[in-house]
């Protein structure tokens, strides 16, 4: 179910009947020269509607303000400054569980939100919420990355790569250019390697320069139908186990009993 789909009365009953809403996290960054710059937004968006028609879910309105400061350097990219973007996301958070919901599942569709994503899944214990909130992991099953593996041409990527492009063509296959995909597939420049592994805000524009990071030559509609069934499937199971989980609102229950005993409240 679309939240912004829904009437207000199916909307509290979609909230009593599922007790879940997905919220589907991407960007508005370049994606080389043939996909669409809401590529990340637009795909996790379609994948988490596609979940939340196999097991029931509401999913939130499509939502593209995420960490993508490395691509601030292409025409169309679309962020916010770093304590804006958290108090952004946070009270959509909070916003979707004072509208009932007790469990929030962040579907990350864009790979440079992870660090942010991270913190704030720490950060749910700075305070209690009346909701849990859970980030998955994985985008498919093992056993589906074996199924993905037997399929894809090329072995490297991350970006506009064979797996990202396949996906769009998957999904919207109007917007995607093959015949802009370039001759020369992104492979990583290395910039950084004199220094030990070290993490820094250019590590992603030291390798990748040109935000391309794969060969999408080999990309396909069939792939993409494929990738498109993985994922939202492995989302649908995902779901279901979160709507089954007590465990993480006891623990978080527990936690904060505890945390008022320290400060005597
Ligand atoms: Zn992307």
């Amino acid at each position: 179910m679309r939240w912004e789909e829904l009437t207000a009365p199916e909307f509290a009953a979609a909230v009593r009947e599922t007790g879940v809403c997905v919220v589907a996290l991407g960007v508005i960054e370049r994606h080389s020269d043939h996909l669409p710059l809401g590529t990340d937004y637009l795909v996790g968006h379609k994948i988490a509607c596609l979940a939340a028609e196999k097991e029931p879910a509401v999913v939130f309105p499509p939502f593209y303000f995420g960490q993508i400061y490395e691509a601030r350097c292409f025409p169309g990219t679309l962020t916010l400054k770093p304590t804006l973007l958290l108090e952004v996301l946070q009270g959509v958070l909070d916003e979707i569980g004072r509208n009932g919901f007790r469990k929030i599942v962040l579907y990350n569709a864009h790979g440079g939100n992870s660090y942010l994503l991270g913190f704030l899944a720490q950060s749910a214990l700075w305070e209690e919420k009346p909701y849990s909130l859970y980030i998955p992991l994985r985008r498919m099953t093992p056993e589906g990355e074996k199924e993905w593996e037997a399929i894809r041409d090329t072995s490297f990527g991350g970006h506009a790569c064979e797996w990202e492009t396949s996906l769009v063509l998957g999904t919207y296959p109007h917007l995607v250019k093959m015949e802009r995909v370039p001759e020369a597939p992104g492979v990583p420049l290395k910039r950084m390697e004199h220094l030990p592994p070290t993490l820094t805000g250019i590590w992603w524009y030291s390798d990748y320069p040109e935000h391309y990071a794969g060969d999408a030559r080999s990309a396909s509609v069939g792939k993409g139908e494929l990738l498109v069934r993985l994922e939202s499937d492995y989302l649908a199971q995902y779901i279901a186990a979160v709507k089954a989980d007590q465990v993480v609102p006891a623990l978080e229950r527990e936690f904060f009993a505890r945390v008022k005993q320290v400060s005597g409240a």
